[in-house]
């Protein structure tokens, strides 16, 4: 089975203008064309975008060099591997900018609700303090 890496779009391979499309991540677009080229690693886009916006992000990403081996599905060998295309896109790593940690996602989930797209859980204090003990078990004692 080939080495799958899913990659994220919007605050990952550029800064995040959705529906715009922002400054390129030019490090890490090498660092991709580099796995995929070198050490023969397959690349999927893995992004909410869908349609001309998918359209025009592919696009972009081609201009930069980067061809994806599947764009927001499996690749065929995954597929006939698992006998049928899951919804799940499988890959051994995936690299999303909302991809931070477990500890790291809660506490954005706690606190960060600057962005328009970030799920508002409208904690009141006895919640926000059960969030905070869980966040600390966590992070004190990590499942093995
Ligand atoms: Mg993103």
């Amino acid at each position: 089975m080939s080495y799958i890496i899913a990659v994220d779009f919007d605050g990952t391979l550029c800064r995040n203008q959705y529906p715009e499309i922002g400054e390129p991540n030019n490090a890490l677009i090498e660092y991709l064309k580099m796995r995929q080229q070198k050490m023969g690693h397959k690349l999927i886009l893995w992004t909410c975008r869908v349609g001309d916006r998918l359209e025009q992000a592919v696009d972009w990403c081609q201009d930069r060099g980067l061809i994806f081996d599947a764009v927001n599905q499996n690749l065929p060998e995954i597929v006939e591997s698992f006998g049928g295309d899951c919804r799940k896109v499988f890959a051994h790593e995936y690299i999303d900018d909302r991809n931070s940690g477990m500890g790291n996602s809660l506490i954005r989930c706690v606190c960060d609700s600057s962005k328009s797209d970030t799920f508002d859980l409208k904690l009141n204090e006895y919640e926000r303090m059960i969030v905070i003990s869980a966040m600390l078990e966590i992070l004190t004692h990590p499942p093995a």
